[in-house]
């Protein structure tokens, strides 16, 4: 079939819940993927954040092909080495001390919010349950995830949501403070807002947090979905800003490639929270997933990635902001290490995206005016240039 087929036959049977770019993607190599028609494109996306090792890392393949061979599923009735050892790898490097597997991020999302509330429960009993999240947030778009995510594009057709949230304003510590009262329970914030429009949290915000939940026994969330597992040069964003979350969301780059979220609840959560019987999966954290964690976290180590990114995030950030200030369409550039965006001003962001594609170059949004730069974390010099070439010529145009 030829690519505008595929196209076509794809939109006769997927519910359209996305207006899809065109690219019909074939395979990946490097930094690199290429189309049905053989086409290059320049990777600054990442399958959004995902693939942080690229395309075909070496150690990765083989790590899930002999997994493959060995065991695929066993259900959370069992125990597996790749589940033991993936657990025992993040909790080592994240210094949390128990980690629960999900399947994507908003299972992750969701795990993190029960756990939050059963954690008071058990010490306060019923009606101390509610959930301090922010604006411009987002969580993902299951009921419990949406919930919690500041957008009402998001939320009003699928109202009620459940209930309890109060939302107050990022980088705002006297708003979050008005929303607490006696019935808080827990407040849930991304340590960068992604979805949002990239913006980092300042280090007082985070830690005036965490100062409240310290004095009013609340349990602090983090969610470290995008920005975590090595992109901001610190394996989670938070590590950054030496403000420890009581319990820590992750997925995206976590498989690089395989479907597998987790959270993660430190000593003090996990001492008072979900029991047996509280909470489950079925697929969740199952040996092949696992293995592909494991194997992460052992390359990521074994390759000094995370000092990597620090590195060669220094040289993007010094191209962006000479773009930034070549082409006055870019009002500003935010972020941290890998997780980049530029704002744009005066002409529509996915005009700029979809001229960037033409050049071969992927990049993606980030809010409503936001061109975001999520690149796998193995990229080089070399191809930041190249990146700064192709958008440049997309901006000219
Ligand atoms: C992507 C994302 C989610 C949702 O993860 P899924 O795997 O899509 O369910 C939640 N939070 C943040 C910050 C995200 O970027």
């Amino acid at each position: 079939m030829k690519e505008n087929e595929i196209r076509q036959e794809a939109e006769q049977v997927l519910l359209h819940t996305y207006n899809r770019y065109s690219l019909v993607l074939d395979r990946g190599e490097g930094v690199y993927l290429y189309d049905v028609e053989g086409k290059k494109y320049l990777d600054f996306a990442a399958g959004i954040a995902v693939q942080a090792l690229g395309y075909h890392y070496p150690g990765y393949d083989e790590a899930l092909k002999a997994q493959i061979d060995k065991l695929m599923h066993i259900s959370n009735l069992y125990y597996s080495v790749p589940m033991e050892e993936a657990a025992r790898k993040l909790v080592k490097v994240s210094g949390m001390s128990r980690v629960f597997f999900t399947n994507s991020g908003t299972e992750a999302i969701e795990g993190a919010l029960k756990a939050a509330r059963r954690y008071s429960y058990n010490k306060y009993g019923e009606g101390r349950s509610e959930i301090i999240a922010m604006k411009h947030s987002f969580h993902g778009r299951s009921m419990g995830a949406l919930s919690v995510t500041g957008n009402e594009k998001y939320q009003i057709p699928f109202r009620p949501l459940v209930g309890g949230v109060r939302f107050a304003l990022y980088n705002d510590l006297e708003s979050v403070k008005a929303q607490i009262n006696e019935k808080t329970c827990a407040i849930i914030l991304e340590t960068i807002q992604g979805e949002g429009g990239i913006y980092p949290a300042d280090p007082e915000f985070l830690q005036g947090i965490r100062t409240l939940c310290d004095e009013q026994d609340l349990i602090m969330i983090l969610d470290e979905i995008q920005c975590g597992m090595g992109r901001t040069g610190h394996l989670f964003a938070w590590q950054g800003y030496g403000v420890e979350p009581d319990i820590m969301t992750s997925a995206k780059a976590l498989g690089c490639g395989v479907p597998v979220g987790a959270f993660l609840l430190n000593e003090r959560a996990a001492a008072s929270s979900l029991g047996p019987g509280d909470h489950g999966t079925t697929y969740g954290g199952n040996p092949f997933v696992c293995a592909a964690a494991a194997a992460v976290l052992d390359l990521f180590e074994r390759d000094g990635i995370v000092e990597h990114v620090g590195e060669i995030s220094v040289y993007l950030e010094e191209r962006l902001d000479q773009l930034a200030e070549k082409f006055p369409c870019i009002s500003c550039r935010r972020g941290r290490g890998l997780m980049q965006g530029l704002v744009i001003q005066g002409r529509p962001v996915g005009e700029i995206v979809v001229k960037s594609l033409a050049e071969g170059l992927i990049v993606i949004t980030a809010g409503s005016d936001v061109l975001r730069l999520v690149p796998p974390l193995i990229i080089e010099r070399e191809h930041v240039d190249e990146m700064v070439e192709k958008l440049s010529r997309a901006l000219e145009t």
